[in-house]
């Protein structure tokens, strides 16, 4: 196991790595910006490197900064954590090549899944079901682009293969704004993406977010851990995620969870990572892999008992997977709310000074946070402040914790989302469970009609 190992990222990741590195008895470099300097988790960590002002450009995502930090400190590992620089191929390779490990695949793995054209390629071979669509990029040629999407079927969606965060694209319903879409999504992503091909996909109407989380160590052996649903979305941005996924027979997750670990096999996948689905009408598909750490691991950590940022650091450090899939066990129900600091209903980033934080507790909670009393949350970076859970035997059970937490939940100071969190366990279609990926923007355009 390594001695040290330094983590790239900040935040309640930043707490989290450190947390599982503790365990495992291996001493933690954090690095940090001007601005992070006296936050807990710096504090906490057995070194800390000032690596920039708090611009990300010129801290988190300083790669020549980083890698000096891991060599002044002779850490043997870099964990990017979530964000930042987790998706990059070309650190990842920085990263190996100047010596240390990557926490997370090998970045020919980042690269084939990064972009989401040769991404879907690898799914179709590997059998997992795709969204109906292009085969592979957009010609330039006008007659054949509306020729494919006449085969597809409106309506159509636009998305730029190099895509990420929501970004990148646009909803065709008619053939009509078919052309002129796929223009302004190829220059999007020209600008957004530096890559300015764009491909095309069956647009489904009211899907439901499903993912499989995956495990692979170097050797071929991959297992998945069961699914989440993240479905309760706003801009693509999920606020609330659960496991196991209400309503869907186990059958179905069953075979698409054994797809998605032979993928892994097939690919040489090492490290974890998120296999990202719609699922509508009983079917699943494909539509992104995520190769790295998401925020909302800690639901299947609830429900499965394995900790998959220790597995993470394991299979990095070249140990063999111990945990067969017969091992894991679904057990129980967990939901997670992720904390922003942000207005709950215009959504508007509430930066500052948190004057009183008092977190929930008793039994089957968890709250991952690097915040306090007197903490500033700087206005520079993502407005997620921290994350609740809640577990049960029951979904009905895990929602009753949730809501007694949420009304324990005092941030003052600046704003946050509870208060919508808080509406949200009481909210009928979501205690029902199975709601859509529109239901939440449906649900605050309503909200607001009738205020105004
Ligand atoms: P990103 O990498 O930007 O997150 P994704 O491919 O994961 O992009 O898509 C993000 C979101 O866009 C999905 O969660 C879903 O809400 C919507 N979306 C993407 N593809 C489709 C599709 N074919 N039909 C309907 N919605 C889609």
């Amino acid at each position: 196991m390594f001695g040290k190992l330094l983590i790239a990222n900040r935040g309640e990741i930043a707490l989290r790595i450190q947390r599982a590195c503790r365990e495992l008895g291996i001493r933690t470099v954090v690095v940090h910006s001007e601005v992070d300097a006296d936050a807990k988790y710096v504090k906490l960590a057995d070194e800390s490197v000032c690596i920039g002002p708090a611009p990300s450009k010129e801290s988190y995502l300083n790669v020549p900064a980083i890698i000096a930090a891991a060599e002044v400190t002779d850490a043997e590992a870099i964990h990017p954590g979530y964000g930042f620089l987790s998706e990059n191929a070309d650190f990842a390779e920085r990263v190996e090549r100047s010596g240390f490990v990557f926490i997370g695949p090998r970045p020919e793995s980042i690269r084939l899944m990064g972009d989401k054209v040769s991404a879907k390629h690898a799914m179709i071979a590997a059998a997992v079901p795709t969204v109906p669509g292009s085969d592979g990029v957009l010609p330039e040629d006008p007659r054949e682009i509306v020729r494919v999407a006449r085969a597809v079927g409106y309506p159509v969606i636009i998305k730029a293969a190099g895509g990420g965060g929501g970004r990148g694209m646009r909803v065709v319903h008619t053939e009509a704004a078919l052309l002129s879409a796929v223009t302004m999504t190829r220059q999007e992503a020209q600008t957004a993406f530096s890559n300015p091909n764009v491909y095309m996909e069956k647009f489904l109407e009211n899907p439901r977010h499903i993912e499989i989380q995956v495990l692979a160590d170097q050797y071929r052996n991959a297992i998945w851990l069961g699914e989440r649903d993240c479905s309760m979305q706003r801009r693509h941005q999920k606020i609330l995620e659960e496991a196991p996924a209400p309503g869907i027979p186990r059958k179905l997750i069953e075979r698409i969870g054994d797809r998605c670990a032979e993928a892994c096999r097939k690919i040489d996948y090492r490290g974890a990572g998120t296999f990202e689905f719609l699922y509508e009408n009983g079917e699943f598909y494909f539509i992104e892999m995520n190769t790295r750490v998401q925020v909302e691991h800690p639901v299947t950590e609830l429900v499965t008992g394995i900790d998959i940022v220790q597995q993470q650091i394991r299979v990095a450090a070249g140990e063999r997977l111990t945990i067969r899939q017969r091992d894991v066990v679904l057990r129980g129900h967990a939901i997670e709310c992720r904390i922003n600091a942000e207005d709950p209903y215009r959504f508007t980033p509430s930066p500052g000074r948190i004057t009183a934080w008092h977190t929930p507790g008793g039994p089957g909670v968890r709250v991952d946070s690097h915040a306090y009393a007197g903490y500033v949350v700087p206005p520079n970076y993502d407005s997620m402040i921290g994350k609740l859970l809640c577990y049960g035997d029951t979904r009905d059970q895990a929602i009753a914790r949730m809501r007694i937490a949420l009304s324990e939940a005092v941030v003052e100071g600046i704003s946050t989302n509870i208060p919508l969190h808080r509406e949200l366990m009481m909210d009928e279609k979501f205690v029902q469970g199975g709601t859509s990926i529109h239901y939440l923007e449906k649900r605050l355009a309503e909200k607001k009609a009738n205020q105004g």
